[in-house]
């Protein structure tokens, strides 16, 4: 019996179609996508591996992914007992992943793919990440991890991996914790670490059958950043429905004097507000200051992430305390 594996393809490079095959920038203007199926016919030998099935859930660039594409992912993981590949573009592929590593409720393996060069180009890395995931998710190894990203043939975890570079096929890193493993060029699926943050079964996030998240957004700082942007949200957070604002200083998380004074203003009113840091490795720590002003700090996760863990923490709590928690936690 051959392992059950379920692909949802949701767009990106993996499934580009570009006008010629020395294109590695106009393809994502085409328009036109690969599907699953047809992505399937490029690579035969992955139905010796596990029983396929697939399905378009959606055929977008991941610019184009967010909250209501990342609920409609987790649904579709629901109602199959298979273990799971996402095709999807590399943009905004950390975002998906660590939304899904926090949500699904499933050790089953669930794996993203995708691709720095379409399949319409020469040396394009599509039909190996492809079948290397095919080859993840069909691994018991897999399961019980969290959710997994695999390109360059390299395992990561969802909540520490990001993209590094804008063009290279080795762009997807872990900062300072690394890959968990490898699938490696005899095919062999292999594990050297494991994540210790609880993830999947092991968090309170059940966000099955919600149609939205609520909305959290992010503002960056730089040198001579001051309050507008900070400011502009809290004055306008009932029109905007903002619920939560992550605030992205410099490393263990030092800001503007503007910036931070923004941000308390915002605390003030009542919005959550998380510090994170644009250095790409490292912690933001709370001090006794910055607790006392009524913030709470990221740990370790970029922005992107501490958004999606601060949206996700507002949907069982309200609460600072409760919520800085969960990011020692997750
Ligand atoms: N434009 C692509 C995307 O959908 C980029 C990629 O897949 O690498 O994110």
């Amino acid at each position: 019996m051959k392992p059950k594996v379920h692909i949802l393809g949701t767009g990106g490079s993996i499934s580009g179609v570009g006008p010629h095959r020395l294109d590695y920038t106009l393809y994502p203007d085409s328009g036109k996508k690969l599907t699953v199926a047809q992505l399937l016919e490029r690579i035969p030998e992955a139905r010796e591996i596990a029983e396929l099935s697939g399905e378009d859930v959606l055929q977008v660039g991941s610019p184009s992914i967010g909250p209501a594409e990342w609920l409609q992912l987790l649904q579709r993981i629901d109602k199959t007992d298979a273990g799971i590949v996402i095709t999807h573009g590399t943009a905004t592929l950390e975002e998906t992943a660590y939304f899904l590593h926090l949500t699904v409720k499933s050790p089953r393996p669930v794996v993203l793919t995708g691709a720095m060069r379409p399949p319409s180009s020469v040396g394009s890395d599509a039909d190996l990440n492809l079948l290397d995931a095919i080859r993840l998710a069909a691994s018991p190894d897999a399961a019980g991890r969290g959710v997994l990203t695999i390109l360059n043939q390299e395992i990561q975890s969802a909540r520490d991996v990001t993209k590094s570079n804008a063009f290279r096929v080795d762009t997807f890193h872990s900062r300072d914790f690394g890959v968990l493993g490898f699938v490696d060029s005899d095919a062999r699926v292999l594990f050297y670490r494991s994540v210790t943050r609880p993830h999947t079964t092991a968090t309170p996030f059940d966000v099955r059958g919600r149609k939205d998240l609520p909305r959290v957004d992010i503002v960056y700082s730089y040198a001579g950043a001051d309050g507008t942007l900070v400011d502009a949200l809290t004055e306008r957070r009932r029109e905007w429905r903002t619920e939560g604002m992550v605030l992205v200083g410099f490393g263990g998380g030092s800001f503007p004097s503007a910036f931070l004074d923004a941000g308390k203003r915002a605390v003030k009113a009542g919005i959550p507000v998380v510090l994170a840091t644009r250095s790409w490795n490292g912690r933001v720590v709370a001090t006794p200051k910055k607790d006392a002003d009524g913030f709470m700090a990221c740990d370790d996760l970029m922005p992107q992430k501490a958004r999606i863990l601060l949206m996700l923490a507002l949907t069982v709590s309200k609460e600072r305390a409760e919520i800085q928690n969960m990011f020692y936690t997750y």
